[in-house]
């Protein structure tokens, strides 16, 4: 039984569930990151490794997928709808979980900065037999979220289940309440000291939300730092606040245990390392994930957790996290795609995603994947 209903049986009926990933997740430490450089002066550094939490793809939207998923099976949808930037990490995920359970996904997607993850991103989701659409902005992909949603309906006799973006809701933040369980387990086992802060990007905001969620239903005063990597209009403390109120909310009406959780301490969002913008490489992204690199053979990536590593690596360094147990929650995937997307031609996907095999990629993408070791899985 996974740790959420165990915590919380009176959850289990209401809450929709199957399994899609690799439980538990390994939570390793970081030893030769603590001494590097005489670097952080950080004595006890550990690493959530969800880069792995997937046979074939992993990452943070695993964990949501498998309450969303779950959901969508329950309702006897064949079709999942849903959103993201080109590149979109929770478009693939979602496109692979769905295939998995015999269900096909509609990817809405907005432009986003070139990468190689970007290719790779849209070949596999194709070869996952996503169903690809890209618009240029939110007049766009609403008229077309009415459009796809209608054509699916008449085409199947049944509307596709909308996801949004991310796979933030009530449903998806429970994947990250329960990997906040998951992780508190290991701690009793004597796998990891309690990490009294927690560092990891934030974007859709669910993962944030849900391990601080995790945290204060336990009652532990671990800190979430939920590192800002897309603009403000998208996460915001205002944002989570009422995400965190409207699972609280709801849960409530599933479970009476949850009544310790309704006010939320407020998010204390890590700003100053987003960049240029979402999805644009920077160079403190770039060193961080070189130092990462190179002290452990773990890759992250430039749109988040590179990002988010940056952020902790300042705050080390500023003696900030001096004398603390600090953990950073590896949100990205680690599985190496190319075997899935070798040998599919980009002319097969839509006309509007060629644009991004034939203009070149960002110029920090290269320095980030590294030149020797640790590549994961790029396109060719
Ligand atoms: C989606 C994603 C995030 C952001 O998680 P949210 O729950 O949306 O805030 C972080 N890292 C990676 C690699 C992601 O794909």
């Amino acid at each position: 039984m996974i740790p959420l209903f165990e915590h919380c049986p009176a959850l289990q009926p209401q809450l929709p569930h199957t399994p899609l990933g690799e439980w538990t997740v390994p939570v390793e430490r970081l030893q030769a990151l603590e001494e590097t450089r005489g670097l952080l002066g950080l004595t006890s550094l550990w690493i959530k490794r969800d880069d792995l939490s997937g046979d074939v793809y992993g990452g943070n939207k695993v964990r949501k997928l498998e309450f969303l998923l779950a959901e969508a099976q329950r309702r006897g949808c064949t079709e999942v709808l849903t959103y993201g930037f080109a590149g979109s990490n929770h478009a693939l995920a979602t496109a692979i979980y769905s295939h998995r359970l015999g269900m096909r996904s509609i990817s809405m997607l907005l432009p986003q900065e070139n990468a190689t993850s970007v290719r790779r991103n849209l070949l596999a989701s194709f070869a996952h037999e996503a169903e690809l659409h890209h618009y240029r902005g939110f007049p766009e992909i609403a008229a077309g979220t009415v459009w796809q949603m209608l054509r699916h309906a008449v085409a199947r006799g049944r509307f596709p289940m909308l996801i949004p973006a991310g796979g933030t809701n009530v449903l998806g933040v429970a994947g990250f309440v329960n990997a906040f369980l998951e992780l508190a387990a290991q701690v009793e086992a004597g796998a990891c000291p309690l990490p009294n802060v927690i560092y990891t990007p934030l974007g859709s905001c669910g993962t944030a939300v849900g391990l601080q969620m995790g945290a204060r239903l336990l009652g532990l005063d671990t800190t979430i730092v939920p590192v800002r990597v897309i603009p403000e209009l998208y996460a915001n403390a205002k944002g989570m606040a009422a995400l965190h109120a409207k699972v609280v909310k709801q849960w409530q009406r599933w479970a009476p245990a949850f009544r310790n959780l309704e006010t939320s301490a407020g998010f204390a969002i890590r700003e100053g390392v987003l960049g240029p913008g979402y999805g644009q490489y920077t160079q403190a992204g770039v060193e961080a994930a070189a130092m990462l690199r190179e002290a452990a053979g773990i890759q992250l990536d430039g749109t988040y957790t590179a990002k988010a590593f940056a952020a902790l690596i300042e705050d080390a360094r500023e003696g900030k996290l001096d004398g603390k147990h600090v953990l950073f929650w590896h949100t990205y995937n680690g599985r190496d795609l190319s075997r899935v997307t070798e040998g599919i031609d980009y002319h097969r996907l839509p006309r509007a995603f060629h644009r991004y095999f034939e203009t070149p990629v960002q110029e920090l993408d290269g320095p980030l994947r590294g030149q020797s070791g640790g590549r994961e899985g790029e396109a060719a």
